[in-house]
């Protein structure tokens, strides 16, 4: 083991942004450590944990080809188009994201992508310990302790990188040492996993290449495909009443017999692609929600967090991933530019906290999007004029969707390009129904005067 020499690195947690940061630094010629609270899921099965399936994006997929990773992901990937939205009463619509199949997201089985990316890290180099949970640190001795096999393991380190998620050990013991301005914002909303299973032919029962919504205002549910020809649907809704609307929660919604009542009312279409509804709703936890903030996130040169463990977000604009795929690669280039480890997380930090709080923003943001404004006729009309818009101004009026899915420009760039733009749009369209009666030469003129050329390499 590596331990204390100057060229090694720790990495606690072989999750989705572990197994992809030991793969970038044993690339570079670090020698990688990682260790892993769970068994080898090669070996086990991948123990689960949050979602079932995640939307990839280009964020992350330009970090996995980073990491020559992406073909074999993509190679278990099922192309998503855009949303389909089912309304309560009506067909479903399908949304297109962008302009053409150039512009799609990609949905993955979280236990497939992490089983790939942990055989990347290890063909890179990396040492991974399985069975191996962080519980303390002593940032003196420069020594960390890890539980597994009944015994405590203690091992050196020369600096510790918390990939550890949003429940993070290594995030509490740096902040024993000193005060990382941690807060918890919970959402008030959970969320359940439920099944559409295969066809009998073995096909998919809807349409693949989409994301299914299902917007009910202040609850949604939504579902992804698996290359398994199944889709993995997710209801989100609150956690507990507020007494001020009949909006359902998860405190009245709390039996099997509720949640098909709940579905009945509200879910008609979706209830019979989901036959074992009583079954997933009374097995599957519910999951709770939150935006995670630290005003620090490295301690010196001795440790640093990423991914969730830094700036776990809620998860309506599907990014949480593909942040912690882009911190990766940050980190990586951080480390290989700077002569030292502490100038190295310093500049880590200053280059990605204010992106991450953007993304943070945004994704509260596209829950109220995505549960009620999706079938939205004012919403709809925006969104048209928006389309219009990036049509007239190439590269200067570019959809707020697209600057955080289809581009890499930094996430707080895309936040205040895109409120700019959200001002354009709703003050155009204001009591109208059409795009008939936009003044289209204010219009043009605003976003001349507002919006300078966009320079992306994406
Ligand atoms: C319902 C839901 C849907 C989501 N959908 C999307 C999506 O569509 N797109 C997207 O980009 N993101 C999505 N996300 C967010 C995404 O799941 C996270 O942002 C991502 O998993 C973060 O990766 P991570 O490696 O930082 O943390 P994790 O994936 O949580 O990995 C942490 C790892 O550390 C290990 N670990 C924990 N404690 C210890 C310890 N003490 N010692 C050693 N190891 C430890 C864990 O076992 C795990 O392997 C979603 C999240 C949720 C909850």
């Amino acid at each position: 083991m590596s331990g204390t020499d100057q060229r090694s690195l720790t990495i606690v947690g072989a999750g989705l942004a572990g197994a992809l940061l030991a793969t970038l630094l044993a690339q570079r010629g670090w020698r990688v450590d990682v260790f892993e609270r769970r068994g080898d899921p090669r070996l086990h099965g991948y123990a689960g944990g949050r979602s079932i399936n995640l939307a990839l994006a280009e964020r992350g997929l330009h970090a996995l080809r980073a990491a020559d990773a992406a073909d074999a992901v993509l190679k278990q990937a099922v192309m998503m188009r855009g949303r389909m939205v089912h309304p309560l009463h009506g067909q479903p619509q399908l949304q297109r994201y962008g302009r053409d199949d150039s512009e799609v997201i990609w949905s993955v089985a979280r236990g497939e992508l992490n089983i790939t990316l942990i055989d990347a890290a290890e063909a890179a180099g990396a040492t991974l310990h399985f069975d191996r949970g962080l519980e303390s640190v002593d940032f003196d001795a420069r020594t960390a302790s890890y539980r597994g096999d009944r015994k405590l393991h203690t091992h050196p380190f020369n600096a510790l990188l918390g990939c550890d998620g949003a429940g993070s050990t290594l995030r509490a013991q740096m902040a024993a040492r000193r005060d990382l301005g941690e807060r918890t914002e919970w959402l008030g909303h959970g969320y359940k996993e439920l099944e559409i299973p295969p066809a009998r032919d073995g096909g998919f029962r809807i349409e693949p290449n989409a994301l299914h919504i299902w917007p009910r205002g202040r609850y949604m549910c939504i579902a992804l495909p698996n290359d398994e020809r199944n889709f993995t649907v997710t209801l989100f809704m609150a956690l507990h009443g507020d007494g001020s609307n009949d909006d359902p929660d998860f405190d009245s919604v709390a039996t099997a017999a509720d949640a098909r009542a709940l579905f009945e009312r509200d879910f008609a279409d979706a209830l019979p692609l989901i036959p074992e509804l009583e079954r997933d709703f009374e097995a599957n936890p519910i999951g709770s929600l939150a935006t995670l903030r630290l005003d620090r996130w490295h301690l010196g040169g001795d440790a640093v967090l990423l991914g969730d463990a830094a700036h776990a977000m809620v998860p309506f604009h599907g990014q949480g991933m593909n942040c912690a795929f882009e911190d990766c690669v940050a980190l990586a280039d951080c480390i290989e530019s700077h002569a030292g480890l502490a100038e190295a997380f310093a500049a880590f930090e200053a280059a990605r906290k204010p992106d991450a709080s953007a993304i943070q923003d945004m994704a509260l943001e596209n829950y109220i999007e995505m549960r009620d404004l999706v079938d939205d006729p004012d919403f709809l009309l925006q969104q048209s004029l928006e389309r219009k818009l990036q049509e007239r101004h190439p590269g200067r009026f570019i959809p707020h969707y697209s600057m955080v899915t289809f581009m890499r420009i930094p996430y707080s760039v895309a936040l205040e390009r895109s409120n700019v733009q959200r001002a354009i749009l709703v003050a155009a369209t204001r009591g109208l129904d059409s795009l008939d009666g936009v003044d289209w030469a204010a219009v043009d003129a605003q976003v001349e005067r507002q919006l300078t050329p966009l320079a992306d390499d994406a």
